[in-house]
């Protein structure tokens, strides 16, 4: 069998049992990453020379006999996580040339758990976007149709898992940028509850918002990755102290009794016929698995996108003011400094330009209260819906996405309907929830389509069980993609 064909699991079991070295499926995942991400573009940066160095130390460990959680696993991360030492652009060219000289908390958890980090991921310009076409460098392709998008913003890394060029990946999701790439490439994507993962050396987008995510080839991996970068860190004043939970130790399978609301808010005009069958054949499993079947009402869903259109834009201008060619990344230079912050700042794209402009007129003197003011007390009334749903159900199903991955190109001149690739996983990120996208089936172009489960706050084990056992009696996660060999078939 082919090496990069196993599962994080797999291969972490076959490591310990000595089958086989991480220098070995290190070599392996560059050799296929050199053959194949040509056409697909999901690294940004390569690191080779350190992984298969890092991949050597894991298997003296091995053979030492230590039982670290992912000791000698090869995984990807998203370029908007600080890399000690390693390039992190954000996707900008602002950022361009950035070296920073910490790890991200997640990285250090990841190094801490043995794991070998293969490189860094595409994506959106800050975050910025839903299929990566918004990166400064490149394009990521669908690994599934290289004529699509994979998603995004953390469109590189669920490409990199799906096509078997890393064995799970980390993202970030502020609106929906793991669940939504997951979907389009047919993993399982991981967003946890706001607070459960430090974001200490996570580039900011929109602080109230962000959140660091996992990509697994199935809930196991995917649950396995989470694991390891959860832990209270005192440099994020968000990060909830909470006691420590095994997650892998609750896939059971068992969902009997597990009451699973449908909001009605969330089939409406819009959605692709497929993507709504596959998605209700997908509860009626669940139904059958044992779980009871509960239509609930979102009211205010209608709201999110808007309410996420200020906040998230007015959190970004904020955070993308500290850009100014001083402390990080380029600086070009001009006549004095106002000229030479002014043309530094010529650096971001039009998608970062277009949400500080929005974000600043929403922020300033005399429309603060008519906008900004008002998306937070209708954040409230989302976030209170999602309480009042909690109290009737544990879990609530939803399509991912609207549709599945749309042609590159497609919409990358409205930016609207752009938006509304996320009109479904934006409501999480405003409340205090939790949520994942797992496959539940493939449309007539042979595309994924992604099932979300929400979960209250915390409750990050109730839906990676209930992701679990209805993974476990299904078989699409098993499919792979056929991947094209040169980057002349793009
Ligand atoms: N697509 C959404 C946006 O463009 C969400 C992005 C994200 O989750 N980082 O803002």
């Amino acid at each position: 069998m082919d090496i990069t064909d196993l599962t994080l699991i797999e291969l972490r079991d076959a490591l310990r049992a000595g089958a086989t070295s991480s220098f070995v499926a290190t070599q392996a995942m560059i050799d296929r990453i050199v053959t194949y991400d040509n056409a697909l573009c999901s690294y940004l940066n390569l690191t080779d020379q350190d992984a298969l160095q890092q991949a050597s130390d894991a298997d003296s460990r091995l053979a030492d006999g230590e039982e670290l959680p992912l000791l000698g696993v090869p995984i990807a991360v998203k370029d908007i996580i600080c890399t000690s030492g390693v390039e992190t652009t954000a996707g900008s060219k602002i950022l361009e040339g950035f070296i920073p000289p910490y790890d991200a908390f997640v990285v250090e958890k990841l190094k801490e758990a043995g794991a070998v980090i293969l490189g860094k991921t595409n994506t959106d310009e800050f975050a910025m976007g839903s299929s990566t076409e918004n990166s400064a460098y490149v394009t990521t392709h669908n690994p599934w149709d290289v004529s699509r998008v994979p998603g995004g913003s953390s469109g590189g890394s669920a490409a990199a898992v799906a096509a078997r060029l890393a064995y799970g990946a980390l993202g970030t999701d502020t609106g929906g940028s793991v669940r939504q790439p997951a979907s389009f490439c047919g993993v399982v994507g991981l967003r946890p509850t706001y607070g459960r993962v430090s974001r200490w050396g996570v580039i900011a987008f929109a602080s109230s918002l962000d959140q660091v995510g996992t990509f697994g080839r199935n809930v196991a991996d995917c649950t396995a990755l989470f694991q390891v970068i959860t832990g209270h860190d005192r440099r994020d004043s968000t990060s909830l102290d909470v006691p420590y939970e095994n997650f892998e130790a609750v896939l059971t399978g068992d969902v009997a009794g597990l009451r699973v609301g449908i909001p009605q808010e969330y089939f409406i005009a819009g959605i692709e016929p497929e993507v709504e069958a596959a998605v209700r054949t997908a509860i009626d499993k669940l139904a059958e698995l044992g779980a009871e079947i509960v239509e609930i009402s979102l009211p205010h869903t209608e709201y999110a996108l808007p309410v996420y259109y200020l906040i998230a834009p007015a959190e970004a201008s904020a955070n993308l003011a500290r850009y100014d060619g001083v402390r990080y990344g380029p600086r070009l230079k001009a006549d004095d400094m106002i000229a030479t912050v002014k043309k530094t700042r010529s650096l971001f794209g039009a998608e970062p330009k277009r949400r500080i402009m929005l974000g600043t007129y929403a922020l300033s003197a005399g429309y603060y209260d008519a906008y900004y003011g008002r998306a937070l007390k209708a954040r409230t009334l989302i976030k209170n819906d999602f309480k009042r749903a909690f109290e009737q159900v544990d879990v609530i199903a939803t399509p991912t996405s609207p549709t599945t991955a749309f042609k590159i190109g497609a919409k990358v001149d409205d930016p609207l309907s752009m938006y509304l690739s996320d009109i479904f996983t934006l409501s999480l990120n405003l409340s205090a929830s939790c949520g994942l996208s797992l496959p539940c089936g493939f449309d007539s172009n042979g595309l994924p389509i992604g099932l979300q489960l929400i979960g209250d706050t915390l409750q990050e084990a109730t839906i990676l069980n209930a992701a679990y056992a209805y993974e476990q009696a299904t078989d699409w996660h098993e499919r792979a993609p056929v991947l094209p060999e040169s980057s002349s078939e793009q």
